[in-house]
């Protein structure tokens, strides 16, 4: 009897992870991702090959078990986030920024040694080869009580056994098509489900000298009122590879690449020194204008909006249809830890 597959839609965290854990247990599956690269919301940018950039998904935490195990199981190491020295807080134009220090007691981030692509690419290699299928866009599901038809944008026709969509719910009702159409009640979760980060926009600075922890300063700035809202050291230990990485205030995405970084480089320049205009690399990504990523909300919601409702574990088009994506665990949903629990709830479906 010929064994059924499980076709995954999405080649993230959780899409790559279920994969996975599906292969453990002996079932075969196919990952249709529409990007021309795997990792989804998790993008790690190599700088002269030295060193890793995080333009997605970056720290971890002690509360992250399935993640942290994860880690244990594909023998990938991590590191305590560096925060020792003066960290500024901007809370007025009309005054210094405020300096405070971040106490050693405090629960530690960690960020993946080697960038946080490692999982993905760990994750990628202990799957056949032929198991994930590039820039094969899912346009269409269809149902007709005895299969389910999976339609790409590159004409593929799948008919498959199982299907489990990881796309962020607001994208999958947004940008996939459905016959016969989704339950009226899923969709309008769906629609007001929040894409973490969907609409973050993120920038890196490297640099051949940690200037900043040269002068004491640990790299972390937060402000409430300019353009660079929290930024962090991204350097490594080994002392390879000197780097600052921050967030971008959501407005900045209708500037162009030149004018976020001049505006960057002007407001730090002002809090850390001069030397924050010597960046030998500078990389940026605003994820609303990523089409796998973010889709524009019907309305206006919260962030985290319905992320781990209930709805997304009822099975759809009997039970050959599966929602999973971060967005829907119910612990942690919207990072990297709710996309793996997800990719484990999904995982008992099958056996
Ligand atoms: C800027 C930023 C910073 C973040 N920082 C952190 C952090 O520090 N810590 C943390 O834990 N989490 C963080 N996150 C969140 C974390 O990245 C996500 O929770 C996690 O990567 C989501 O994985 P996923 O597989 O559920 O979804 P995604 O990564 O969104 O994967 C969905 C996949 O589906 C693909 N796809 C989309 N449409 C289609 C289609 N029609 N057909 C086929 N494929 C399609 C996409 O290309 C993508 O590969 C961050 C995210 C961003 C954007």
């Amino acid at each position: 009897m010929k064994q059924p597959t499980v076709h995954i839609i999405g080649a993230g965290l959780c899409g790559l992870t279920l994969a996975y854990l599906l292969k453990k247990k002996g079932i075969k599956s196919v990952v249709l991702e529409a990007n021309n690269r795997i990792g989804g919301r998790i993008d790690t940018r190599y700088a002269d090959k030295i060193g890793s950039i995080e333009m997605g998904a970056t720290w971890c935490n002690d509360t992250h078990h399935k993640l942290l195990h994860l880690l244990q199981e594909l023998n990938i190491s991590y590191t305590k986030q560096y925060t020792s020295g003066v960290s500024f807080f901007e809370t007025s134009n009309a005054y210094e920024p405020q300096r405070f220090s971040i106490p050693d007691n405090e629960a530690p981030s960690y960020r993946i040694d080697g960038g946080t692509f490692q999982l993905i690419a760990a994750l990628e290699k202990n799957l056949d080869s032929s198991s994930i299928q590039l820039n094969e866009k899912v346009r269409q599901i269809k149902y007709d009580q005895s299969k389910i038809i999976i339609e790409t944008t590159s004409g593929k026709q799948i008919e498959a056994d199982y299907v489990v969509s990881t796309l962020p719910p607001n994208l999958l009702v947004g940008t996939v098509q459905f016959e016969p159409e989704l339950p009226l009640d899923l969709t309008a979760i769906a629609q007001k489900t929040h894409t973490w980060m969907g609409e973050s926009i993120k920038f890196g600075l490297v640099y051949e000298h940690p200037f900043w922890k040269e002068k004491g300063y640990s790299g972390t700035v937060f402000s409430h009122v300019n353009w660079v809202q929290e930024m962090y050291d991204h350097s490594t230990n080994d002392k390879t590879f000197y780097a600052l990485k921050g967030f971008l205030n959501g407005g900045a995405s209708t500037l162009t690449l030149e004018e976020r970084r001049q505006k960057i480089e002007n407001q730090l320049q002002r809090i850390l020194g001069d030397e924050v205009k010597n960046a030998t690399h500078y990389f940026e990504k605003v994820w609303r204008e990523e089409p796998f990523t973010f889709a524009p909300y019907a309305s206006l919601i919260m962030a985290h909006q319905n992320n781990g409702h209930p709805i997304y574990t009822t099975p759809l088009f009997d039970n050959r249809f599966f929602i999973s994506g971060s967005e829907t665990a119910r612990e942690h949903p919207g990072y990297m830890e709710g996309a793996i629990q997800a990719a484990y709830y999904c995982s008992t479906y099958f056996n």
